[in-house]
Formats: C-alpha cells, sequence, structure tokens
C-alpha cells in the first residue's frame, strides 16, 4: 500500500525534506515542561540538571542496509560501533558516560550465535568505557536488524559544553583526523561489486587498515576530554563529528548565532588516506567535510587558550568564529573564499 496518495492536496512526501528540517517540524509544538530539563532537542544530548551535575542523555538507532551492510560488517565490531557512537554523543557535551540501555530488533535469520557476537562487542566497547548495560528490549523484525542505544552520562555543571556557546574570533580546533571512516567505506562497497560480479576474487583489503578500523571499529573521542581537563580548557562550544565537518560547523554557526570560517589547508588527514586518496584519484578533503562517521570533534576555544594546545599533534585549528554577518566560508588551498554548505562548499560563490 501506498500512504502518499498522489490526488491528496497537502501530502508531502519524506524525500523533500532533509533529516534535520524534519525532526525541527516533528518536534516544534513540544515545549518542555520539567524544570529539570536544561537542554531538550537541539544538542548532542538532552541535559538534566542534578545537584551539582548535568545528566546527559542520548540515542541513536542503527539500521541494517542504511547504516550498515552485514556482507562485510562482522557484528561483533557492528556491536562495539553501536556504543562508540553513542559515547562520541556525551563526549559531544564534555561528558563522562555511565549506562546504555541496547534495543534490537531482530529477524529468523539471525542465529543466537551470531547475536552473541553483536554483544560480544557491546561488552568490549562497556568494559572499556566503563559503562554499564542496565536494559535494553528485544523484538522482531520481518526485515533488517536495527540496534536502538539510549546512553546516559554526566558532566559537572562547570564543565558542560553545548553547540550554542562559540563566540566571535575563537579558534576552531577538530581532533584526531577526518575523511578516513568514509575512504574505508569506499574501499569495503568497492570490494563487495567485485566480489558479486567474481566470488572467486578474495577481498583485498591490504595496506587500508586504519580506513578500514576507523569505519568498522571506530574509538570514540573520550581521551581528548581528558587532555583537554588536563589542559584546563573549557570549549566555548563543542559538538561530534558524525555527519562530516562542514555539517557539524554549520550546527555551531546556527546554535550559537555565528559564521565560521574553514581552511581547507589546515584540514587533518591520515597520511595512509592521503596517498590511498591520490591513487584513486579521490579528494580526501570532500570526504572530511561531507563523508562523516569520524566521531572526532569540533569545538570552539578562547584565543587565549591558544597557547595551551598549539604544540598539541592531537589538536588541530581549521578556523575561526566570526560574525554571523560574515556568514560561513571555506578558503580553499588556492587562498579563494567560497560558501561552505552542509554537503562541504560551493565552488561558485
Ligand atoms: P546527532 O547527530 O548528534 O545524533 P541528531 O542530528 O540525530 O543528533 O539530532 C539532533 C537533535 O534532534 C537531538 O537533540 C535529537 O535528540 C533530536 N531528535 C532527533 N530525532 C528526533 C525525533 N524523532 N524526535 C525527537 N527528537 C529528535
Ligand atoms: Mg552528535
Amino acid at each position: 500500500m501506498n500512504i502518499i496518495d498522489d490526488n491528496k492536496p497537502n501530502i508531502t512526501p519524506i524525500s523533500s525534506f532533509g533529516e534535520f528540517k524534519l525532526i525541527d517540524r516533528l518536534t516544534k509544538n513540544f515545549k518542555c515542561q520539567n524544570k529539570q530539563t536544561i537542554m531538550g532537542i537541539g544538542d548532542d544530548c538532552a541535559v538534566l540538571e542534578e545537584k551539582d551535575n548535568f545528566k546527559l542523555i542520548s540515542t541513536d538507532m542503527l539500521v541494517e542496509g542504511v547504516h550498515f551492510d552485514l556482507s562485510y560488517t562482522p557484528l561483533k565490531h557492528l556491536g562495539y560501533k553501536s556504543i562508540a557512537v553513542n559515547i562520541s554523543d556525551i563526549c559531544a557535551m564534555n561528558g563522562v558516560p555511565t549506562q546504555v540501555t541496547v534495543s534490537i530488533a531482530v529477524s529468523n535469520r539471525f542465529s543466537v550465535e551470531a547475536l552473541d557476537e553483536l554483544y560480544s562487542g557491546i561488552k568490549l566497547a562497556c568494559e572499556k568505557y566503563n559503562i554499564d548495560l542496565v536494559g535494553g528490549d528485544t523484538t522482531s523484525s520481518l526485515s533488517g536488524l536495527v540496534i536502538s542505544v539510549s546512553i546516559l552520562g554526566q558532566v559537572k555543571k562547570s564543565k558542560i559544553t553545548y553547540r550554542k556557546g562559540a563566540n566571535v574570533n575563537d579558534l576552531l580546533v577538530v581532533t584526531g583526523d577526518l575523511g578516513a571512516a568514509y575512504f574505508g567505506l569506499q574501499i569495503l562497497q568497492r570490494e563487495k561489486e567485485i566480489f558479486k560480479d567474481n566470488p572467486t576474487i578474495q577481498p583485498d583489503l591490504t595496506g587500508h587498515d586504519y580506513a578500514l578500523q576507523r569505519q568498522l571499529r571506530p574509538e570514540p573521542p573520550s581521551k581528548y576530554l581528558k587532555i583537554l581537563d588536563e589542559l584546563s580548557i573549557v570549549p566555548t562550544s563543542m559538538i561530534d563529528i558524525s555527519d562530516g565537518l562542514s555539517s557539524e560547523a554549520l550546527h555551531i554557526s546556527k546554535s550559537s548565532k555565528v559564521g565560521v570560517c574553514l581552511h581547507e589547508e589546515k584540514i587533518p588527514i591520515d597520511y595512509t588516506v592521503m596517498n590511498m586518496a591520490a591513487e584513486f584519484k579521490l579528494n580526501p578533503i570532500a570526504f572530511a567535510l561531507s563523508g562523516g562517521e569520524d566521531y572526532e570533534l569540533l569545538f570552539t576555544i578562547s584565543q587565549k587558550d591558544y597557547d595551551k594546545i598549539k604544540k598539541d599533534p592531537d589538536f588541530t585549528i581549521v578556523g575561526y568564529v566570526t560574525d554571523m554577518s560574515e556568514g560561513n566560508s571555506f578558503i580553499a588551498s588556492d587562498g579563494s573564499s567560497h560558501k561552505l554548505t552542509a554537503q562541504g562548499w560551493d565552488s561558485t560563490k
């Protein structure tokens, strides 16, 4: 049955809305009524009042065929990733994860042993990041596997970092390097196509360990928060990089009511990704800007904190914050200035 009747007026196909426009529309009439709800929809986590701390809560769903392909995703890695991506949202608020609930919808095609594998990855991530699995839900699915994880965390009130705190002249900083996860996905998809055409050919994944690990079994950016804490830096704003650097920079711009300016030549790319991108004739900057799934952090700091991080290779200054009236810009390596868009940058403007 097609639930969209073309003859009826006022029926809008979902495809005409982007994800963020859809969320805005569905949630715009909801107002928080409890005074403990400090932040509802609109950041990486919801924030709830609790004595000296804030409680953080976030949820993320992974759907087979949309977020993962089981023909090349080991279930153990998938379990690990499902926890890692949720921890990343807690990190984006400068928080520490504490508990998760895990809900799965699963079809008969899975064996108990396969689900054991999934849960062994979940356990590994929970142990590594000191998180308790405290519940969930299990149900059947007529199509693929769905994994929905909700995570709780906490942060000292003085350390909470929203998307909305960036100030004009702040520096824009990213952790680690970008683009590798998307590159890993390209490799896996390419090998899958080759295998489909000729099942006797073994996949050639040699030399791509880093990109594949970043795609299949990402680590959340927890270690960087420890370093920031040791340096006594509380970012003025922060977001995790799940959808690509450009999209996340635009979220900070919108929430903080500022402009952002990104410099192409500053964007950190791992050397193995640089080399392979050249070989494949692909642009690694496009991977960083709009590839997604890097699970690094993008944050802003006051210029007075510059000296504290300038020598630390964990952090790279990729741009700065401007007045909102200046818009969002991307300075290409040749010095030309362009409009920054969610997909990357607009070469015509
Ligand atoms: P992230 O990429 O950090 O996981 P999202 O872009 O998925 O965040 O979501 C942005 C905001 O919208 C978050 O505050 C999230 O909780 C909220 N949100 C997303 N989907 C829904 C929904 N279906 N109903 C209510 N709130 C939602
Ligand atoms: Mg997020």
